[in-house]
């Protein structure tokens, strides 16, 4: 363990390193139970980033061995294009997330970025390369531009107005009395969901990764501030490679890809128009939506 010798500002840095770190799970889990006992393999070297690919390959992977969640899971996700995850509920989306950011090992078959198989180069390069906007965003019990930057210390005051006009959250932050200076969390401003959402995606914006990974983050908002996030993902997305997981299709027609995940394998895959005309799972799926939305 971290021994008295080290200097003060050594501990500092390790603390800062772990809270955020800890920080980067408890989004992904919107919970802090359970620490990683992933770490870099031998010999591991930093991921080479060129245009930032993603490739699942044969992936197999269980939490508990009886049960099998992802089988067999292949599917590519060319540079800066945007592929959708749709799938019921249970399906294995949030999974893939997190197995893409080596939250848990494999138990067989590999991912790639570029190339490179994850879990082969560095945790904190492969971490850095990827930001996610999770379904539950954790706000910290300080400023808006604090929770914002948090990810980027460093970032300078006007990339963090651009994060904040990316993501729609000028407004909101304009009315407001101390503007991003104003106290949010337990003890601070109370900020609705579709709120919490945008600090997600400016967070996202200013991490400057090249992949991006949205998983559910419009899911239980009505349809103004869906709306809103909406047009914020897509403006970031289109710089990006992307990720988009979502439960409410309509959100994801413009897809590069979508891929139906159903029982850890992709059952069927392509663009909304192919896969409606295909009249399988996926046309199913829209078909019910659009009664429950004619309904609602
Ligand atoms: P989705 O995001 O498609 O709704 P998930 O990837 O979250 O699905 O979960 C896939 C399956 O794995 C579900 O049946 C879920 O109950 C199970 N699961 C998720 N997380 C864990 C965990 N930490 N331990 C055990 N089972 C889990
Ligand atoms: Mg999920």
């Amino acid at each position: 363990m971290i021994q008295l010798f080290l200097p003060l500002n050594f501990l500092g840095f390790v603390y800062r390193e772990i809270r955020r770190a800890l920080t980067d799970l408890e989004n992904m889990l919107g919970l802090l139970t359970r620490k990683p006992s992933i770490n870099d393999g031998p010999g591991a070297e930093p991921l080479t980033l060129t245009q930032g690919a993603i490739r699942f390959e044969n992936v197999k992977f269980h939490y508990d061995s009886d049960r099998p969640i992802l089988n067999e899971l292949s599917f590519n996700v060319p540079a800066g294009s945007k592929v959708a995850v749709v799938g019921a509920s249970g399906a294995g989306k949030s999974t893939l997330a997190r197995l893409l950011y080596r939250f848990y090992e494999l138990n067989s078959g590999a991912i790639y970025i570029d190339e490179q198989p994850i879990h082969k180069v560095t945790l904190a390069s492969l971490r850095q390369a990827i930001a996610i906007v999770p379904q539950d965003t954790v706000l910290f019990n300080t400023t808006i531009v604090e929770n914002i930057a948090y990810g980027r210390p460093d970032a300078s005051a006007d990339e963090i107005n651009k994060a904040i006009d990316m993501a729609h959250l000028r407004a909101f932050i304009n009315s407001l009395d101390k503007g991003d200076q104003t106290l949010v969390g337990e003890r601070g401003l109370k900020v609705s969901g579709g709120e919490k959402q945008r600090i997600a995606i400016a967070r996202a914006i200013l991490k400057k990764s090249p992949i991006l990974i949205f998983d559910e983050a419009t899911s239980a908002l009505d349809s103004h501030s869906e709306q809103a996030i909406l047009s914020a993902m897509r403006e970031v997305a289109s710089e990006h490679t992307s990720i988009v997981i979502a439960h409410r299709l309509s959100t994801i027609t413009d897809a590069d890809t979508i891929i139906v995940l159903k029982a850890g394998q992709v059952i069927e895959q392509g663009k909304h128009d192919d896969l409606l005309a295909l009249q399988g799972e996926y046309a199913r799926m829209w078909e019910l939506q659009q009664k429950q939305s004619d309904n609602a």
